[in-house]
């Protein structure tokens, strides 16, 4: 049987969630904007209900999280929604890093084209990107900082608490991008002072197609982002469109069950890893980890098996375990991840690079030993 080791790319949905979707599919149908009649009322209460529990488990105020298609949108909105702010106040320099996503890179890369100066740092060959580093190009025109808390490829925590305490008080925005971790490091989260945060649901067991972006207000001023669509004033006029209530139950749900579960999980997590690390160990087979074992997500290894391309290593894997060699979201091009170009490895790591992400469900000695006679075959 094919073993599903993309967790990074996308979870499957819990069944409590997915019974939860079913249920308002079946019964709720309003429009949550619907004022005037019980159908909306309902389902308005729905929608209420799941920015409680999100609320609760990102420790944050209702009133500050907007419902999104997923992070890709809300790390849209988050730095092209500051494009009037900046302008205005004539602060146009930003710092970010060279291993954000790509749905953040780009929207920087647009940013540079409207004569924003964009800064990014490097990691270091661990994957981690130094708090110094970042903090040391603050400037009085900087606008924000954003960087993200996990990286999808790596796994790797990068040092977002320190930056967010550090700015805590300055007049830079700080946005991060939260999908990897959001779910899974509940308590970090929680802990964080940003002023942006991005999410995703399929990262944590919820439906694709549903996110949250938070605006934390200070002395009760929101963050000065301005809509980038426009159409109904949705969501405190942050993001117009119709909303999807039974994506956005399940999201709620999502969050009731990672609050309850993530320390469970991490512990099952940490289980697979170590019991991938003892297989490798034991097979003879030529490996190296990607990024410092110590700042690694527990339920993500990158890994290298110099002299094996990757590209061909997956197709040959593919009847047997479906992993990536990076982000799905460029797994449609054959370029190097940019992520482990920026960490500055050799090129025979890069290229010989893949992603194994799971969730809390037993990975067998079977399936490894799956991956690595593909491995030995191709070696
Ligand atoms: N940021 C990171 C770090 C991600 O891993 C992803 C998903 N690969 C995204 C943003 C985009 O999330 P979504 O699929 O919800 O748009």
């Amino acid at each position: 049987m094919s073993v599903y080791l993309d967790y990074n790319a996308s979870t499957p949905v819990d069944k409590r969630v997915l019974d939860k979707m079913i249920d308002v599919y079946r019964n709720h149908f309003g429009n949550a904007d619907s004022r005037t009649h019980k159908h909306g009322i309902a389902t308005r209460n729905i929608v209420e209900t799941a920015r409680g529990q999100m609320a609760s488990m990102l420790g944050v105020e209702k009133h500050e999280i907007i419902f999104t298609s997923g992070a890709t949108e809300s790390n849209n909105i988050a730095l092209l929604g500051l494009v009037e702010y900046g302008d205005r106040q004539k602060k146009k320099h930003i710092i970010s890093t060279a291993i954000e996503h790509k749905s953040v890179l780009e929207p920087l890369y647009q940013l540079q084209n409207l004569g924003f100066e964009v800064e990014f740092v490097s990691p270091d060959e661990d994957g981690m990107v130094s708090s110094e580093a970042i903090l040391s190009l603050v400037r009085k025109d900087t606008l924000l900082v954003s960087v993200m808390h996990v990286n999808n490829e790596t796994g790797i925590i990068q040092p977002v608490k320190k930056i967010g305490e550090t700015l805590y008080g300055t007049d830079v925005l700080f946005h991060v991008d939260a999908a990897q971790s959001c779910g899974k490091l509940i308590d970090e989260v929680r802990s964080l002072k940003y002023d942006l945060l991005s999410i995703s649901g399929h990262k944590m067991y919820a439906p694709q197609g549903i996110g949250a972006f938070v605006m934390r207000s200070k002395s009760f001023n929101k963050p000065p982002i301005t809509p980038i669509i426009f159409g109904g004033g949705h969501e405190g006029g942050i993001r117009a469109g119709t909303l999807p209530v039974a994506l956005i139950a399940g999201l709620g749900e999502a969050c009731v069950i990672a609050e309850k579960e993530h320390k469970g999980n991490w512990l099952k997590y940490i289980d697979n890893k170590n019991r991938i690390i003892e297989i490798l160990q034991k097979s003879e087979i030529n490996y190296t980890i990607n990024g410092n074992k110590a700042l690694c997500m527990a339920n993500t290894l990158n890994v290298s098996f110099i002299g094996v391309d990757s590209e061909a290593l997956l197709l040959s894997i593919k009847q047997y375990c479906s992993l990536s060699n990076g982000s799905a979201c460029t797994s449609r091009d054959y370029s190097h991840s940019h992520v482990l170009s920026a960490m500055g490895l050799l090129l025979e790591r890069t290229e010989s690079a893949i992603r194994m992400s799971w969730g809390i469900d037993e990975i067998s000695t079977e399936s490894v030993e799956d991956i690595l006679n593909c491995i030995r075959k191709l070696a």
